[in-house]
C-alpha cells in the first residue's frame, strides 16, 4: 500500500499545480490581449496611412485641375494682349477681330465674360455683348494701374456685374509700346466651377476643402461658411505657407477642432488648395472596431480568468480532500500496527518487520538479533493489585524497554498479553546480550512494587537469539528466542538466556 507521502507525490505529478494553471491561463489571456492590441494598432496604422494617401492624391488632383483651367483661361487673356499688339488686328474688321481675339475657351460655361478695358476702365471689347460698365474701381484694375508687371493677377472674388455670379477675376496689364498703361484684359472664373470640382472630390461630412490665396483669403470653401475670411494668422495656414505641398495635423483654420490637413499649391499661381479632415472622423471606424474587438477579447479573457479561479478553487479543494483521505489512511494504517495500551508496535507489525529485517540481513550479510521478554508472575500481580494497575505496569515495562533498546532501525513491540519483543538489525551477539542486560536493569530500575515476586519489584525474563549472517529463518529465530525465554523462566526468572550457539553463537547466562 503506498504511503501518504508517495500518494501525494503521485498526485502532484498527475494533477497540474493550481499555481501553474493560473499562471498558464493568465499568460494565455495576456497573450490574447497582446495579439489583439497589436492587431488594433496595425489596423489603426493602415487606416491612418490610407487616409493620408487619399487626402494627398485628392488635393494634388484638385490643384492640377485648377491650375490647368487657370492656365487655359490665361492663354486666352495672353492671346488678347498679344493680339492687340498687332496693328493689323487692332485695325481689323470688328467681327473678324472678335473671332481672332476670343477663342472658344473664353465661351466655356464656367468662364465669365472676358473684357478688354481701356486705360479708364471702360470696355473696348467684350467676349459677349453686354451693357456698358466701368471697372476702374475694381481691385485688379487698380493693381495693373499701379504695377507695370505683365504677370497674371488673381484678385479677390467679386460679384460679376454681367452675370450676377461670384467669380475669381484673372487679369493682365495691356501696355503701350513705350510701356505706359494702356488698359487691362480681365476674365472671371466662376466660383461654381470650384464648387463642382470640390463636389466631385467626394467630401465626407466634417471635411472642408478650401481654395485660398497665398495671403490667407479663402476664395472658395466647401462647405460655404468661411468664404472671404482671412486666415493668415492661423498656425495651420502658416504651416501651409511654408511648403508647396504637404500633410500635417493641426488646429482648424475656422473652428478649434484638431484636423488632418493635406494641401498643395496650385501650379505657380498664388493659390493653395487644402483639404482638412477632423481627426475623430479618420479614427471613428477604427474606434468602433477597437471597442467591439477589444470588448470581445476582454470578455473572453475575463471568462478565462473566472473559470481559472473556479478551477483553481476546485483543484485546491480536491487536493485538500485527497490529502485528508491519505492522512486518514496513514493514521488508520498506523493504528492497525500499533498496540493501543503501550503505543509500541503490535504483533502484526512484529511479524512484518521481522520478515523484512530478516530478508534485508540475508541480502546485506549483516547480523540480526531478536530479544523476547515476558513479565514475571504477572498473573499474581493482577491478582494482587488489580487489572488496571496491571495495565499501568505493562506501560511502565514498555517505557523501560524503549529507554534501554530504542535506536535507529530497532523495532520494539508488544506481541502478547505481558510479552514484548525487540528486533535489532545489524546487532552482534555481544551487542544483543548488552541490550538484554540493559532492558532487565531498566525494568528493575522502574521499581514497581510486586509483593508476589521474590525480588519485591516487577521483573522480566528475556530470551535472546542472534542470526549469523546469511542463515536461518524468521520462525527459527523466534523459536530459538522463545526457547531461551522458557529457559530463563525455568532458571528462576529475572534473567536473560542467550539462544544456542548453532544459531547465534556461544551460549551465555
Ligand atoms: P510467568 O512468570 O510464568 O510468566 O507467570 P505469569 O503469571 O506472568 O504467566 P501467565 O501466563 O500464567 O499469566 C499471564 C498473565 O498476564 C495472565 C493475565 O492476567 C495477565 N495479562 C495478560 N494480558 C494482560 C493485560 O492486557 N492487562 C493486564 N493487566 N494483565 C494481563
Ligand atoms: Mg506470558
Ligand atoms: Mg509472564
Amino acid at each position: 500500500m503506498p504511503t501518504y507521502r508517495a500518494l501525494r507525490r503521485r498526485m502532484r505529478r498527475l494533477v497540474p499545480s493550481a499555481a501553474w494553471l493560473v499562471l498558464f491561463n493568465a499568460l494565455v489571456a495576456a497573450a490574447l490581449c497582446g495579439v489583439c492590441a497589436v492587431m488594433l494598432l496595425e489596423m489603426r496604422r493602415e487606416i491612418d496611412e490610407r487616409a493620408k494617401v487619399t487626402a494627398r492624391s485628392l488635393v494634388t488632383l484638385m490643384a492640377r485641375d485648377i491650375a490647368r483651367n487657370v492656365e487655359l483661361y490665361d492663354l486666352s487673356l495672353r492671346g488678347i494682349v498679344d493680339g492687340m499688339k498687332e496693328q493689323r488686328v487692332r485695325e481689323a474688321d470688328p467681327e473678324l477681330r472678335h473671332m481672332i481675339l476670343f477663342d472658344r475657351a473664353a465661351t466655356a460655361t464656367n468662364f465669365g465674360l472676358i473684357a478688354l478695358l481701356d486705360s479708364e476702365g471702360s470696355p473696348i471689347l467684350t467676349s459677349r455683348p453686354m451693357a456698358p460698365f466701368n471697372a476702374r474701381d475694381r481691385e485688379y484694375f487698380q493693381h495693373h494701374l499701379r504695377d507695370p508687371s505683365p504677370d497674371l493677377f488673381i484678385g479677390k472674388a467679386i460679384l460679376s456685374r454681367s452675370s450676377g455670379r461670384w467669380g475669381l477675376p484673372l487679369s493682365r496689364r495691356v501696355s503701350h509700346p513705350d510701356g505706359s498703361f494702356a488698359g487691362v484684359v480681365v476674365g472671371v472664373i466662376f466660383l461654381d466651377h470650384f464648387e463642382q470640382l470640390f463636389a466631385t472630390a467626394g467630401r465626407q461630412a466634417g471635411d472642408a476643402i478650401s481654395l485660398l490665396t497665398l495671403d490667407g483669403t479663402i476664395l472658395m470653401r466647401d462647405p460655404r461658411p468661411g468664404v472671404g475670411t482671412n486666415v493668415a494668422q492661423s498656425p495651420s495656414f502658416q504651416t501651409m505657407r511654408a511648403a508647396r505641398e504637404g500633410l500635417f495635423d493641426g488646429t482648424a483654420m475656422i473652428g478649434q477642432d484638431e484636423r488632418r490637413f493635406a494641401f498643395s499649391q496650385v501650379g505657380d499661381l498664388p493659390l493653395v488648395v487644402s483639404l482638412s479632415v477632423p481627426l475623430e472622423t479618420i479614427y471613428a471606424a477604427w474606434w468602433r472596431k477597437a471597442i467591439a474587438l477589444g470588448g470581445i477579447v476582454l470578455i473572453l479573457c475575463g471568462a478565462t480568468l473566472v473559470l481559472t479561479a473556479l478551477l483553481r478553487r476546485e483543484l485546491i479543494q480536491r487536493r485538500k480532500a485527497e490529502e485528508a483521505t491519505a492522512r486518514l489512511n496513514d493514521e488508520l494504517r498506523q493504528l492497525a500496527v500499533t498496540d493501543p495500551l503501550t503505543g509500541l508496535n503490535n504483533r502484526r507489525r512484529f511479524d512484518e518487520v521481522l520478515a523484512r529485517d530478516l530478508r534485508r540481513a540475508q541480502r546485506t550479510g549483516h547480523p540480526l538479533a531478536l530479544i523476547l521478554l515476558d513479565a514475571d508472575a504477572f498473573k499474581a500481580f493482577n491478582d494482587c493489585y488489580g487489572h488496571q494497575r496491571g495495565d499501568t505496569a505493562l506501560r511502565t515495562i514498555a517505557e523501560a524497554l524503549v529507554r534501554a533498546a530504542a535506536r535507529p532501525g530497532a523495532t520494539l513491540c508488544r506481541i502478547g498479553g505481558e510479552e514484548f519483543a525487540a528486533i535489532l538489525p545489524e546487532t552482534t551477539w555481544i551487542e544483543a546480550e548488552a541490550a538484554a542486560r540493559r532492558i532487565r536493569a531498566a525494568v528493575i530500575a522502574s521499581a514497581l512494587p510486586h509483593a508476589a515476586n521474590p525480588h519485591g519489584v516487577v521483573t522480566v525474563s528475556l530470551g535472546v537469539a542472534c542470526l549469523s549472517p546469511g542463515t536461518g529463518s524468521a520462525q527459527g529465530l523466534v523459536a530459538a528466542a522463545d526457547a531461551a525465554l522458557y529457559e530463563a523462566k525455568g532458571g528462576g526468572r529475572n534473567t536473560y538466556v542467550m539462544a544456542p550457539a548453532s544459531l547465534s553463537g556461544p551460549r551465555a547466562a
